[in-house]
């Protein structure tokens, strides 16, 4: 689909405008030519119709006067040769002078030639006998006179002349019809002629009054055929003689409506071999008699040839002048003139008239003035159209290039400054449109140039802005990632809370403290309900402003007792934004702290007992061997030797604990051996076999095969021992021994759990202390030396009571090696 650009916009109205009007102008034009043309073809057809019409008639019209003055000169003639009737010479004379002319065809030749008026001159005597013939410029011979009174004598066989003449009187002249024997189609073209007579006749009478015969001029048909045969109603005027295949010839018909003068002369009135008229040619002619040509032309028989030919007849009877379409017998159309030949003597006078003139011209001659005319208006028109479609088309291409040029000298500035709006708001800078003129449009694109210029300049600071608001964002986000790093990666808990004690931020740590992630605003009661103390001196800073510090916080938990720094400190003065506590857990630097204590209480405790031990070990041996001497002294009665016994038992008692003490104070160092562990264990359990039968304690041992890790047997045997002797002593009614050995995470994990009486929980926490004993006579150190082995080995070892009764030491040894090292 065509984009409505606005230069379509523009030059489709500004076309429209220029070429709107001239094609209407030419529309207009073509369609009032198209009427104008019609109109003027009609009105030149129907003006050169009634001019051929008018022509045709007119021409009719003379060569009927041109008849009637020439019968008439037949009449004169007729009166004044009576006048010399018995002149013989002057008959003779007569004949010989009066000729005409005629023009025809003669031995396929055209000639004019004068030839006689009259085909003969007869003087008949008052009997009815030829007294004198001219013909043919001789007088007949006496012996071919006739008898013309009888009608079978005359030359065509039924002539009454005689007695029609006889009848007249003096003065009166008898006029026949045209009289001749009929002369067929076939005889025609076999060169025979019609040869017939107007008979123009006087009676003669005597002085006397009586009458004396009869004076007869015989006119030669040829002469009237001469009026008609040459008119030629075309365009040639005239011709010698006229196709009879054409259309386009004139004839004559006499008072009766027979043709008289035609081309073809079987149309003409004419006798048969016994002097009778041939009947007309009608819709009742025989197929023969039609065959054969004898079909004389009576216009008052031919309607059914066409119905105008007896209407013609009759307006010339009624002397009218006029023309009628018709069509002859050779169905060729044809306009057909007419007119009366006014004639009124003898037997014409019944209608005034000898017959009638036609012409007649073939339809398409008739119209081809018209058409003639129609056709040089066409012509006219044709060339004023084609000058015209030139002019338009000259002038569109013209007015649509300038609509064309009008609208691109408009748009395309709009365009171009269209195109650098468009690249102004893709963000490129526009670049300056060239000024032209002075008009409206280089007005906008000076305003455009410098309004693309001021947005270039606003777009570069712009630019500038941004890119150093993109510099001092990334500064504070690289802070704040800095400062979140920090706080992250800080091992206090750091959280904040607004005046109104909500939080508002913490830190991964404070999150791991708390034990979950509180989601900011929550209210520092709820995020320290499990605070014990937090949440009191978190309000009373938050209301107060004070207590504000550090302080230490020790709290219980399931993993025991946790110690933690709890710092509260003010943002902004006074605490006006709130608050941050910090967390830090000192739980493993406490810790440390005690066992520093406690392995300095032990150093201490084992230099005394090394001390002691040192001083006490010399005079108890001085003792025992003075004991042992005194023992050994017969006088002594049983009594005192039974109290030496105890004595020396006690000292024995002593010796032990001192050494002990020794082995305490001054342990003897490790000697790391790789062996496997369960190997040692297992030899410890079968030492301590026969004592747990003894004592009804079933041992179950579960020793899993160890891979061989660097490790002191002996001590490990010792500590063993210890833990071992110590389940067979919380059993001492029986009960069952387990012991397991198995790796976890390349610890080696030895468990030695009894179901003995368990250890009361106040004494969970002293257990592996040096001398804590709840055993009356022992020493107290089995579970503090055990301690110390399993450290020198890098271990840990844990008491615990059993749910279902009795002790359990989880024992943990480094397999890995080196570590010991
Ligand atoms: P002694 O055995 O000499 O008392 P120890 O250090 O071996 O010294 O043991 C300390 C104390 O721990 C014992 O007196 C005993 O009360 C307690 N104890 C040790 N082992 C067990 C155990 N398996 N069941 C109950 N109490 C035990």
């Amino acid at each position: 689909m065509l984009k409505p650009t606005l230069f379509k916009k523009f030059l489709f109205p500004s076309l429209l405008i220029a070429l709107g009007p001239l094609l209407a102008v030419s529309v207009l034009l073509y369609t009032g030519l198209e009427q104008v043309r019609d109109h003027l073809a009609q009105e030149v057809a129907r003006t050169a119709d009634r001019q051929v019409s008018e022509t045709l008639q007119n021409r009719a019209r003379q060569v009927a006067e041109s008849i009637t003055h020439f019968l008439r000169e037949r009449e004169n003639d007729l009166r004044f040769l009576s006048r010399f009737s018995h002149d013989r010479q002057m008959l003779l004379g007569f004949y010989a002078v009066s000729r005409r002319e005629i023009w025809q065809i003669r031995n396929g030749r055209e000639e004019r030639r004068q030839i006689p008026l009259y085909r003969s001159i007869a003087l008949i005597g008052p009997d009815g006998r030829e007294r004198l013939v001219v013909r043919d410029g001789e007088p007949v011979p006496a012996t071919a006179l006739r008898d013309v009174s009888r009608p079978e004598q005359t030359e065509f066989k039924t002539e009454t002349y005689f007695r029609d003449i006889r009848r007249l009187k003096p003065g009166e002249i008898y006029v026949s019809r045209v009289t001749g024997f009929h002369v067929t189609t076939p005889e025609q073209q076999a060169g025979r002629q019609f040869e017939g007579v107007i008979r123009f006749g006087m009676p003669l009478f005597r002085a006397d009054g009586r009458f004396d015969g009869a004076l007869i001029l015989s006119l030669d048909h040829r002469h009237l055929m001469e009026f008609s045969q040459h008119i030629d109603p075309g365009p040639g005027y005239s011709f010698v003689e006229p196709s009879y295949e054409s259309a386009n010839y004139a004839f004559l018909f006499d008072d009766e409506g027979w043709i008289i003068t035609h081309p073809k002369y079987w149309d003409l009135r004419g006798l048969d071999a016994n002097g009778r008229l041939v009947p007309p040619y009608s819709a009742r002619s025989s197929r023969e008699d039609i065959e054969t040509g004898r079909i004389p032309f009576n216009l008052d028989h031919a309607g059914f040839i066409h119905p105008n030919y007896p209407r013609v007849a009759e307006a010339v009877r009624q002397h009218r002048v006029g023309s009628v379409e018709t069509t002859n017998v050779g169905r060729s159309r044809k306009i057909m003139a007419y007119a009366p030949i006014i004639y009124d003597t003898g037997t014409y006078r019944r209608h005034g008239i000898f017959g009638g003139v036609t012409i007649g011209l073939q339809m398409d001659q008739y119209y081809e003035q018209s058409s003639s005319g129609s056709r040089l208006i066409n012509r006219q028109l044709r060339q004023f159209r084609y000058r015209s479609a030139w002019i338009m088309t000259l002038t569109a291409l013209l007015a649509a290039l300038a609509a064309w040029r009008l609208a691109r000298g408009i748009i395309k500035p709009i365009q171009k400054l269209n195109q650098e709006a468009h690249r102004l708001a893709a963000g490129d800078a526009a670049s300056p449109i060239a000024v032209s003129g002075s008009d409206e449009l280089a007005q906008l694109t000076e305003t455009f140039n410098h309004m693309a210029r001021e947005l270039e300049e606003r777009r570069l600071n712009l630019l500038s802005t941004l890119e150093q608001l993109q510099q001092s964002r990334r500064d504070i986000l690289d802070e704040r990632n800095f400062k979140e790093s920090i706080l992250e990666s800080i091992s206090s808990a750091i959280l904040t809370f607004d005046t109104g004690g909500r939080l508002t931020s913490t830190n991964s740590t404070a999150h791991s403290f708390l034990g979950r992630t509180w989601p900011l605003g929550s209210h520092y009661a709820t995020v320290f309900s499990a605070w014990e103390g937090v949440p009191a001196r978190v309000a009373r800073a938050l209301s107060e402003g004070s207590g504000y510090g550090r302080e230490p916080l020790k709290l219980r938990r399931d993993s025991g007792i946790r110690h933690f720094d709890l710092g509260i400190f003010p943002i902004g003065p006074e605490g006006s934004q709130g608050l941050t506590v910090t967390l830090r857990d000192e739980t493993i630097r406490e810790k440390l702290r005690e066992e520093t204590i406690r392995l300095d209480r032990l150093a201490s405790l084992g230099r005394l007992a090394a001390g002691i031990s040192h001083e006490i070990r010399n005079p108890l041996t001085g003792v025992t061997l003075l004991l042992d001497d005194l023992h050994d002294r017969a006088a002594l009665a049983r009594e005192d030797r039974e109290m030496l016994g105890r004595a020396m038992a006690e000292i024995e008692r002593v010796e032990r604990l001192v050494a002990s003490l020794l082995s305490f104070a001054s342990p003897p160092q490790a000697e790391f051996r790789m062996g496997r562990l369960d190997e040692t264990v297992q030899e410890v359990a079968l030492l301590l076999k026969r004592s747990c039968r003894r004592q009804q304690i079933e041992l179950i041992t579960d020793c899993r095969r160890l891979e061989p890790f660097p490790f002191d047997p002996d001590k490990i045997r010792q500590a063993v021992l210890n833990l071992l002797k110590n389940a067979l002593e919380a059993m001492p009614d029986g009960g069952r021994l387990t012991l397991s050995l198995q790796e976890e995470e390349q610890q080696a994990v030895l468990r030695v759990a009894d179901t003995g009486s368990g250890i009361a929980e106040a004494d969970l926490p002293l257990l592996f202390e040096p001398f804590f004993t709840r055993k009356g006579a022992s020493t107290g150190l089995g579970l503090s030396i055990t301690r110390r082995i399993i450290e020198e080995h890098g271990g840990s070892i844990v008491a615990e009571n059993r749910s279902a009764g009795g002790a359990c030491f989880t024992v943990r040894l480094p397999m890995t090696p080196g570590r010991q090292q």
